[in-house]
C-alpha cells in the first residue's frame, strides 16, 4: 500500500479546490441540510458540476463520466465534503441508482436514465424502508400485482429522503407474497408524477424537512421499468446497498468541524497555558488523531478498489467509524462553545452560523441509515472476524 499521492493527484486536488472556492456559495459547516429554501442553489451547483462532466466523473465515458480512477474519485469526494458542497440528490443519483443500472439495467434503461443523471436533469429517491421493514428490509409489504404490461403498486414507504424533490424513485415491491421473503421482491423504476403517489413530509429533530412518507395507491408502473428478473430484485437491491455504504464516509467534513472547534478554542482562551485550557486541547488532539485514522481507513478502501480488490466488511468499518466519530466531534464542539453552541442560526450570539448545533443533531441519522451501527457491527463480526451468526 502506498499512501503517497502523485503529482497528477495533487494537480487534480488543486483544480477541484479552485473550482469549489467559486462554486460553493457560503462558508463552512458540518451540516448541509437539503432544506426546501436552498434547494434551487443546490441544483445550480449540480449544474456547474455537469458543465465540467463532474457529476459522475468516475463513470465510464460511454455513460457520461470521465473514467476517473478510484483514487481521483476519492480526492474529488474528499474536497467536496470538506468544502460542505451541497448534494441535491447526487448521493441517490450517482452513488446508488446510476452504478446499479450500469450493472443490472437493460440497454433501454441505461439509455433513458444515465444521461439525465450526468446532465443533472433528474433527482432520484430511494423507496426501500417501510414502517415494518428497516434493518429487516426483506420484510417489506408494498405489493405490485401484474396487470397486462403494467404492475399495479399499493403500499407505503417511509423515511424517503428527498421524495418531495424527486422526479423518479427506485422502489422495492413484493411481487410474490407466497415465496420466501427474499425471493418474492422486484426492483422498479417509478416516475414520481404517476397518479396515485402521495408524499407527506416528516420533519427531523434538527428541524429540517428532509425525508417523507410516500403512499402508493393503484400506481401503474410499466413492466419495462423493472430492473432485473421478476422476484429477483433482492440481488439488485443489495448491489445498490453496497454502493450506498461505500459513499457515506464523512472524514473530510469531520476535519472541517475540528478546524472550527480549534479556532474557537484559540479565540476563547488566547495564549492560555492553564490546566483549564488544556482539557479541551487534549480532547481536540484525541479527536484529531482519531479522524486521521479514519482518513487512512478510507484511503485504504479506495486503494483496494484501485487494485481491483473487493471491498466488503471494510465499507462497514469505515461507515461505522466515521459516523460515530462525527457524533463525538460535534458533541465536543457543542460543549466547547458552551451556551452559544446550542443557539439557533438566527440568534445574534450564535457561533459559526449554528452549524455545530445543527451538525450535532444531524449526525445522529448517519448511524441509522445505510444500515445502523448495530447492523454494521454484525457485518464486521461475521464477514470480517468470521464469528458465527447466532
Ligand atoms: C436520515 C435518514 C434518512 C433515511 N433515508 C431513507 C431513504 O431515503 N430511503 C429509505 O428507504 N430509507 C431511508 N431511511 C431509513 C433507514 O434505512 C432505516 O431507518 C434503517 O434501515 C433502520 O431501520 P428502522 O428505522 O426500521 O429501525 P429498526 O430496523 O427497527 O431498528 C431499530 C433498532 O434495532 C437495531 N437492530 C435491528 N436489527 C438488528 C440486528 N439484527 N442486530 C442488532 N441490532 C438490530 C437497530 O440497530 C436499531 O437500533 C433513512 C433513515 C434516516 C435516519
Amino acid at each position: 500500500m502506498d499512501f503517497k499521492f502523485t503529482a497528477e493527484h495533487d494537480a487534480l486536488r488543486a483544480e477541484v479546490r479552485a473550482f469549489l472556492k467559486e462554486a460553493v456559495p457560503s462558508g463552512p459547516g458540518p451540516a448541509r441540510p437539503t432544506s426546501q429554501e436552498d434547494w434551487p442553489s443546490q441544483v445550480a451547483f449540480n449544474q456547474k458540476l455537469a458543465a465540467r462532466k463532474w457529476v459522475a466523473p468516475a463513470w465510464p465515458v460511454e455513460y457520461g463520466g470521465l473514467g476517473w480512477s478510484h483514487i481521483n474519485q476519492m480526492i474529488f469526494s474528499e474536497e467536496l465534503s470538506y468544502a460542505g458542497a451541497p448534494d441535491a440528490g447526487r448521493v441517490f443519483n450517482v452513488g446508488m441508482i446510476g452504478p446499479t443500472l450500469i450493472i443490472h439495467g437493460s440497454d433501454a434503461q441505461k439509455r433513458e436514465h444515465l444521461p439525465r443523471i450526468t446532465s443533472s436533469e433528474v433527482v432520484w429517491c430511494q423507496g426501500y424502508s417501510e414502517p415494518g421493514a428497516g434493518s429487516d428490509l426483506a420484510a417489506l409489504q408494498t405489493r405490485a400485482t401484474r396487470d397486462g404490461d403494467d404492475y399495479v403498486v399499493n403500499g407505503q414507504k417511509i423515511w424517503t429522503t428527498g421524495a418531495h424533490h424527486a422526479d423518479w424513485c427506485f422502489l422495492l415491491v413484493r411481487t410474490n407474497p407466497d415465496a420466501p421473503k427474499h425471493k418474492g421482491i422486484s426492483f422498479l423504476l417509478v416516475d414520481m408524477k404517476t397518479p396515485g403517489i402521495q408524499v407527506r413530509p416528516i420533519v427531523n429533530m434538527a428541524g429540517y424537512h428532509e425525508f417523507n412518507e410516500v403512499f402508493f395507491e393503484d400506481v401503474r408502473v410499466p413492466v419495462a421499468n423493472r430492473v432485473g428478473e421478476e422476484n429477483n430484485g433482492w440481488y439488485v437491491a443489495m448491489t445498490l446497498l453496497d454502493f450506498e455504504r461505500s459513499n457515506v464516509a464523512s472524514i473530510a467534513a469531520n476535519q472541517r468541524t475540528l478546524e472550527l472547534i480549534a479556532s474557537a478554542i484559540r479565540s476563547d482562551r488566547p495564549g492560555a497555558a492553564s490546566g483549564y485550557a488544556a482539557v479541551p486541547r487534549h480532547r481536540l488532539a484525541d479527536l484529531w488523531v482519531a479522524n486521521e485514522i479514519g482518513r487512512i481507513l478510507s484511503y485504504r478502501t479506495a486503494w483496494m478498489q484501485e487494485a481491483g480488490r473487493m471491498v466488503n466488511y471494510e465499507a462497514s468499518v469505515i461507515k461505522l467509524y466515521a459516523t460515530e466519530l462525527a457524533q463525538r466531534i460535534t458533541n465536543f464542539g457543542v460543549n466547547t462553545l458552551g451556551p452559544a453552541g446550542v443557539l439557533e442560526p438566527d440568534s445574534r450570539h450564535v457561533r459559526f452560523n449554528g452549524v455545530m448545533e445543527k451538525g450535532h443533531l444531524s449526525n445522529v441519522s448517519p448511524t441509522i441509515y445505510s444500515g445502523s451501527s448495530e447492523v454494521q457491527r454484525n457485518i464486521i463480526a461475521t464477514r470480517g472476524l468470521g464469528l458465527p451468526r447466532d
